[in-house]
C-alpha cells in the first residue's frame, strides 16, 4: 500500500474509533501497525473522555489471599503453585482470613481478591461454605472471587453446570466474578501454556452465564509469550462480543486490564526461552488499542503492577482511566518479578466503579522490600 493511501487509512480507522465503531480484527492490526503512537494516545484518551468524563483515576484498597497454592493445571507461567503432597501445599484457614481480612480493614480496604489453584480435592461446598463463613464474620467485606477456570474446575468436579456452580457461589457471598485466567483467548496458545485449565470458549460462556445472573465481571490480557499479534486482536473481538450479548441491566464486563507477561524463573522462560519483550511503548499502544476496541466496556485499566508506575501513568493519557487495587498482598506475578508497590494515587473507588471516601482511620501499611 503506497504511504498516502496508508495514511488516508490511518485516518479513516481513527474517525471510526472516535465514533465508537467496532472495529475488526484486521482494522485494529492496521492501525496498531501503522499510526502513530501520539495519534492512538490522543484518540484513545478522546474516546476516554467521553466515556469517564469526571477525568479522576480510580483506585481501589484490596486483598488478594489465596485459598489454596495447590494446582492440577500445571501452567507454563506459573511460579505460584505446588502439585498435591508438596511440602509446601496448602490450604488457607479461617484463622489466616480473619487476620489478613482485619489487617485489610484496617489498611482501609473493602474487599478480598480470592483465587487459588485447581485443587483437586476441593469442591463447591469447600467454596461455598468459605464465602458464607466469611460474609457471616465481615458481612461489610466484598468478595472478587475465583475465575472462570475454577469455575470451570468445579463444575467438573460436581458434574454440574456453568449456571448452578455459579449460582450457589453468589447465594454463598461472591459478589463479582475477576476475568483471571484468560491469558490469551484461543485455543492454540492456551495448549501452548495453559492446556490444564478452560479452553477459550468456556472461559466466555461462563463469563456470559455470569452476566445472565447479573454477576459482575472483569475482563483481562496476559501477553507478551507466544500469541501473535492477531490472537491479541482476537481476543479483544471476543471480550466485546460477550459484552455485547449481555442482557440489561447486567454490568458485565466493568473493565478491561491488559497486563504483561512475567517471565522470571517460569517454565515458559527455562525451557522454552520465551521472555517477555514488551517494550514501554509497545503496552502504551496496546491500552490506547484496547480503548479503541471494547467501546462497550467503561473502564480500562493500567496494570501498574507488571509494567511500574511511570509507564502506567503514561497510559492515563492514552486510555486508561483506572489504577486497579494498590494490593496490599498478591502472590502469583510478584512471584514472576513484578516487584512494583505503591500506596496512593487519586479517587478511591469499590469493586462497582463507585467513589468512596478514604476511611478516616486508614493506617498505611509498612512496605518492608
Ligand atoms: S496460573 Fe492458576 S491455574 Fe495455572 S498453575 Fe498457577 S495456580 Fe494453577
Amino acid at each position: 500500500m503506497a504511504i498516502q493511501e496508508r495514511l488516508m487509512q490511518v485516518d479513516n480507522l481513527l474517525q471510526k474509533a472516535l465514533n465508537f465503531e467496532f472495529l475488526t480484527v484486521e482494522e485494529g492490526m492496521f492501525l496498531f501497525e501503522n499510526a502513530a503512537l501520539t495519534e492512538l494516545m490522543y484518540v484513545a484518551n478522546e474516546c476516554r473522555k467521553k466515556q469517564v468524563p469526571h477525568g479522576k483515576v480510580t483506585w481501589q484498597i484490596d486483598r488478594n489471599v489465596n485459598t489454596t497454592n495447590v494446582c492440577i493445571a500445571n501452567c507454563k507461567f506459573c511460579n505460584f503453585y505446588r502439585i498435591p503432597g508438596h511440602s509446601e501445599a496448602y490450604i488457607t484457614d479461617i484463622e489466616t482470613y480473619k487476620r489478613k481480612i482485619e489487617e485489610t480493614i484496617k489498611y482501609g480496604g473493602d474487599q478480598l481478591l480470592l483465587q487459588g489453584g485447581h485443587h483437586p480435592e476441593l469442591g463447591l461446598s469447600f467454596y461455598a461454605d468459605l464465602f458464607g463463613q466469611i460474609k457471616q464474620l465481615y458481612p461489610n467485606i466484598k468478595l472478587h472471587t475465583l475465575g472462570p477456570p475454577e469455575v470451570a474446575h468445579i463444575t467438573k468436579l460436581e458434574k454440574s453446570t456453568h449456571r448452578e456452580v455459579l449460582m450457589a457461589l453468589k447465594a454463598a457471598g461472591m459478589d463479582s466474578l475477576p476475568g483471571a485466567g484468560a491469558e490469551i483467548l484461543t485455543d492454540r496458545v492456551r495448549r501452548l501454556i495453559s492446556k490444564g485449565k478452560c479452553g477459550a470458549q468456556e472461559w466466555l460462556d461462563i463469563m456470559h452465564e455470569a452476566h445472565k445472573l447479573n454477576i459482575t465481571t472483569s475482563a483481562t490480557m496476559m501477553f507478551g509469550h507466544v500469541e501473535t499479534l492477531r490472537e491479541r486482536f482476537e481476543h479483544l473481538v471476543k471480550l466485546r462480543e460477550v459484552q455485547s450479548r449481555k442482557p440489561e441491566p447486567a454490568k458485565g464486563f466493568l473493565a478491561f486490564i491488559p497486563w504483561t507477561f512475567q517471565d522470571v524463573d517460569t517454565l515458559l522462560a527455562r525451557i522454552r526461552g520465551v521472555h517477555n519483550l514488551t517494550t514501554a511503548e509497545e503496552y502504551i499502544r496496546m491500552i490506547a488499542i484496547s480503548r479503541i476496541m471494547l467501546p462497550n466496556i467503561k473502564n480500562i485499566q493500567a496494570s501498574w503492577l507488571t509494567v511500574g508506575k511511570s509507564v502506567a501513568q503514561l497510559c492515563l493519557n492514552s486510555g486508561a482511566n483506572d489504577f486497579g487495587s494498590i494490593m496490599i498482598e498478591e502472590n502469583v506475578v510478584s512471584a514472576a518479578g513484578a516487584p512494583h508497590r505503591f500506596t496512593s494515587t487519586t479517587q478511591l473507588r469499590n469493586q462497582q466503579y463507585e467513589w468512596r471516601e478514604i476511611p478516616e482511620a486508614i493506617v498505611e501499611q509498612v512496605i518492608d522490600y
